[in-house]
């Protein structure tokens, strides 16, 4: 826990986007992959279909011409060497005869045609069929068509050659479709934190605002996209709210400027009254409680003053060389009584000199706060202690106790003006002192910090720096 803002990226929100991107991609891709990959497919086969349909017609216009023997022989050389594993040619009678063959043993338990085939007449368009037989790893596509009156032609084709073709095809498309998925990754990433740095803008300096700087605003670049218009709106509520703080606390500085004087007459005829009453005068403690009341409220007032000037920056600081070591040790010295009444063991751990420009005045009433907190919120048996490293550049010195704690919900809030967590109540105080310190440290150009664990104990720590 902090005086001091924190900021926070909204890491999910661009994980979840860059997520999505992805997704919707990855899935997109595999969809166009799919219809292409199908459409290829029925490509390829319509021109395997085509291309045996010419054979067929190819083949009667031989037969008509040159008769059966060309026929044959024409057969005969398509499927020679290597050919005789990837086709074959069946000439069927129309009585169901088989009239020829070419080498079929690459095709082993290959049926008999359809039935219907034989009664094709000469114009009608061949028929297509694909046959899955056993001991071959691809399917055979296989046409019947008429070449004659009698005659009867069978040509089967295996489709081994396209469907390596086809398969090759979607091989060359599979690797860059997974390049750019995962190309796709980066890019989204990129894209999501670049919408994502205006509401960044945003978070960033609400976070500076619930920390105190109600002075900050979001920086507007360009116009008209959503994201400027949330800057621009948002920056004009700020102007809005910041313009009725102020409005709130000059109200609240000019009636406590305003009580301090009828106040001040108030103790004084409080005090008079205590002087010149009897002694024995039922109304003079009466009037010792109304001065202790006045002198309560002033310190009050005056405080509440004080950090407004302080806040301001209208009370000019005192700077001169300060040994903070010994502002310490004093501070020490003095309040080791309080301890010891309080039987809370009171050490601290100092160099002997730590030399930095400062107020005197306010270092030691911040040291005394912040020791005088540690002492009244540890009970009996407790500890405190201070420690002073000096770093170069800064030094930080911290409060360490073992007392009541401050819960993570509060530990913000103790910070401001009149705020006294649940638990401190009973103890005397006005809830102004911790709001005095951050002025005088911030004043410092410095800042204070503290952690604590409820029923354990809270650490206070200040950091000034070294101009
Ligand atoms: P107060 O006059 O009430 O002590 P402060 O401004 O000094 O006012 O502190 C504000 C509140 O912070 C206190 O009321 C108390 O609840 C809490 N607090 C401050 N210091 C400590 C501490 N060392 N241990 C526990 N609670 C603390």
């Amino acid at each position: 826990m902090s005086s001091e803002p924190t900021t926070r990226r909204p890491r999910s929100l661009a994980l979840r986007l860059t997520l999505w991107y992805s997704g919707i991609f990855a899935i997109s891709s595999a969809l166009a992959f799919a219809v292409i990959s199908a459409l290829l497919v029925a490509t390829v086969q319509d021109r395997l279909d085509e291309d045996l349909g010419e054979d067929v017609a190819e083949f009667a216009a031989l037969y008509h011409s040159d008769g059966q023997a060309r026929v044959e022989h024409e057969m005969r050389l398509d499927t020679k060497g290597d050919e005789a594993e990837k086709s074959f040619f069946r000439l069927w009678g129309r009585d169901g005869r088989l009239v020829l063959a070419t080498d079929l043993s690459a095709f082993p338990e290959l049926g008999p045609p359809p039935e219907g085939v034989f009664e094709l007449a000469g114009s009608a368009e061949p028929v297509l069929e694909t046959l899955h037989l056993p001991r071959r790893d691809h399917p055979v596509r296989a046409i019947y068509g008429a070449i004659s009156r009698d005659l009867v032609l069978e040509i089967g084709e295996s489709v081994e050659d396209t469907e390596e073709f086809v398969a090759a095809l979607l091989r060359g498309f599979v690797a860059p479709l997974i390049a750019f998925v995962l190309l796709g990754l980066p890019a989204g990433w990129f894209l999501a934190r670049r919408a994502l740095r205006g509401v960044e803008d945003v978070t960033r300096t609400a976070s500076a605002i619930a920390a105190g700087a109600l002075d900050q605003r979001v920086a507007v670049q360009g116009e008209g996209d959503e994201l400027v218009r949330l800057a621009q709106v948002f920056n004009a509520m700020l102007d809005r709210i910041q313009a009725l703080v102020i409005g709130l606390r000059e109200m609240a500085d000019h009636l406590a400027h305003d009580l301090r004087s009828p106040l001040t007459r108030i103790r004084a005829a409080a005090e008079m009254a205590q002087r010149n009453g009897r002694t024995d005068a039922p109304e003079l403690s009466l009037a010792a409680t109304a001065t202790e009341e006045c002198d309560r409220l002033l310190e009050m007032i005056n405080t509440n003053l004080e950090i407004t000037e302080t806040e301001s920056g209208a009370a000019d600081l005192r700077l001169g060389d300060v040994n903070l070591a010994e502002l310490v040790r004093d501070a020490c010295e003095l309040f080791q009584t309080v301890a010891e009444d309080r039987q809370i063991k009171l050490t601290a751990a100092l160099p002997v000199y730590c030399w930095l420009r400062a107020d005197r005045q306010r270092l030691q009433r911040v040291i005394a706060n912040l020791l005088d907190n540690a002492l009244k919120y540890t009970p009996p048996g407790g500890q405190v202690t201070l420690t002073l490293v000096d770093e170069g550049d800064r030094v930080r010195l911290t409060f360490e106790d073992s007392g009541i704690g401050i819960s993570s919900e509060e530990a913000p809030r103790i910070f401001e003006r009149f705020y006294r967590c649940d638990r401190s109540r009973s103890e005397r105080g006005n809830g102004l002192g911790l709001a005095l310190c951050v002025a005088s440290v911030r004043a410092h150009g410095g800042q204070i910090s503290v952690e604590s664990t409820p029923g354990c104990g809270s650490t206070f720590a200040v950091t000034l720096f070294r101009r």
